[in-house]
C-alpha cells in the first residue's frame, strides 16, 4: 500500500509499505479520507515536541477492514473516524478526571492517516474509534479538530457575555467562529490577510478587523470583547489578546507557542479588571461526542473550510502549498 513518510522537516515522501495487520485489541481501517491540519504543518516545517517524525497525518475517516482478537464493539465494513490519542486512565491527571492532560497521552499515538490503510492501537480502539452512522467521511474527519475547539468552549463556560473576538484566520479560528455563531455570539474576526477576512465574513463573522486596526477594538466594542480567542500561535498576539478583553472578560490562549517561550501581561489589567487567562489543550471523549453531535447539524458547514480535495499522490505538493500559506484545509483521498 501507499503510505506517507515524513523523514525530517520538509522531507515528505510516499513509499510502498506492507498493509498492516491488527494485533489483539487493534483495528485496521482503509482510509477513505484524511484532512490536513495546522499541527501537521508545524511538524512538516520544524518537527513537533510531542509527535515523532515518520508516519504522518492524524485526522481522517475510513472503513474497518480487520479486527484484532477481542474487539467486539466494532465491525468489519463499518465507516468510522478515530482520534490520535486516548488517555491511559491511571496517571496523576487521569485519576483526577483531566483526561486531556494525561501524562501518557503521546506514548501511543495513532499517526499515518495519509496512507491507504491505518492501524489503530488498542488503547485508542477501546474508546476513541467512533462509527459515523450517517455522517459523511468529511464530516467524520472533522471530529478531531472540532473536539479540540469544543474543549476550549467548555472551559469558557459560563460565557461572560456575547462579544467574541477571534484573532487569526486559519482552520481552527474558523471553527471557533462557527461555534461562536452557533451559540449566538456577536463575532469579530481579526487577521492579517484581507482575503481571509473576506472568507470570515462569508462564514458569518459580524465584523472583521485588519491586525493593524486591533487597537481600535476596545473602542468599537465600548470596552472590549467578553471573550478573546488567540488562534495564531504568535507571541505578539498572545501579548495583545488580554489588552482587547473587556473588564471581567476571558482570554482563551488556544494556539500554543514554542517550548520555552514566555509572554508579558499587563498585571494591572489582569488584576483590577479581573481578566481570566485560559489555556486549552487537546480534547476528551466528552468533547469528541459533542463534536459528533455538532457535525450532525448540517448548518454547521465545515465543508466550506475545504480548499481542495486531492489524491494521496499529491500530498507533497499539498504540503508545499500549505507551507507557502496557500489554502486552509485540504481533503486527501487515497
Ligand atoms: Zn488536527
Ligand atoms: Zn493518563
Amino acid at each position: 500500500m501507499l503510505q506517507a513518510w515524513l523523514a525530517a522537516p520538509r522531507t515528505l515522501t510516499l513509499r510502498d509499505a506492507p498493509t498492516p495487520e491488527p494485533d489483539a485489541g487493534e483495528v485496521v481501517a482503509r482510509v477513505r479520507l484524511a484532512l490536513t491540519c495546522g499541527t501537521d504543518l508545524k511538524t512538516y516545517r520544524r518537527g513537533h515536541a510531542k509527535l515523532p517524525f515518520g508516519l504522518f497525518g492524524h485526522e481522517g475517516a475510513g472503513e474497518v477492514v480487520a479486527l484484532g482478537a477481542g474487539v467486539e464493539h466494532l465491525q468489519v465494513g463499518q465507516r468510522v473516524t478515530w482520534l490520535p490519542t486516548a488517555p491511559c486512565g491511571a496517571c496523576f491527571a487521569c485519576r483526577r478526571g483531566r483526561f486531556n492532560l494525561c501524562r501518557n497521552l503521546f506514548e501511543r499515538v495513532v499517526l499515518g492517516s495519509y496512507a491507504e490503510y491505518l492501524k489503530i492501537n488498542a488503547r485508542v480502539t477501546r474508546v476513541h474509534v467512533f462509527p459515523l452512522e450517517g455522517l459523511s467521511d468529511l464530516r467524520g474527519a472533522f471530529v478531531e479538530p472540532l473536539a479540540c475547539v469544543l474543549h476550549a468552549w467548555r472551559l469558557l463556560e459560563p460565557l461572560p457575555g456575547k462579544i467574541v473576538a477571534i484573532l487569526g484566520a486559519g482552520a481552527m479560528a474558523y471553527l471557533h467562529l462557527m461555534e461562536a455563531k452557533a451559540r449566538g455570539c456577536h463575532t469579530i474576526v481579526a487577521a492579517r490577510r484581507p482575503e481571509r477576512l473576506e472568507f470570515a465574513r462569508a462564514l458569518g463573522a459580524d465584523e472583521t478587523l485588519e491586525f493593524d486596526q486591533l487597537h481600535t477594538l476596545r473602542e468599537r466594542t465600548d470596552g472590549g470583547a467578553d471573550v478573546v480567542i488567540e488562534a495564531t500561535g504568535a507571541k505578539a498576539v498572545w501579548e495583545l489578546a488580554p489588552e482587547l478583553a473587556a473588564p471581567g472578560g476571558k482570554v482563551l490562549l488556544y494556539s500554543g507557542l514554542a517550548k520555552g517561550e514566555t509572554v508579558q501581561v499587563l498585571a494591572e489589567r489582569w488584576h483590577y479588571d479581573e481578566l481570566t487567562l485560559l489555556g486549552s489543550f487537546h480534547f476528551t471523549t466528552q468533547d469528541a461526542q459533542q463534536a459528533l453531535q455538532r457535525l450532525r447539524q448540517q448548518e454547521f458547514a465545515v465543508e466550506r473550510l475545504i480548499t481542495d480535495t486531492r489524491p494521496l499522490s499529491d500530498l507533497t505538493q499539498v504540503f508545499e502549498a500549505l507551507d507557502r500559506g496557500e489554502g486552509i484545509k485540504y481533503a486527501i483521498v487515497p
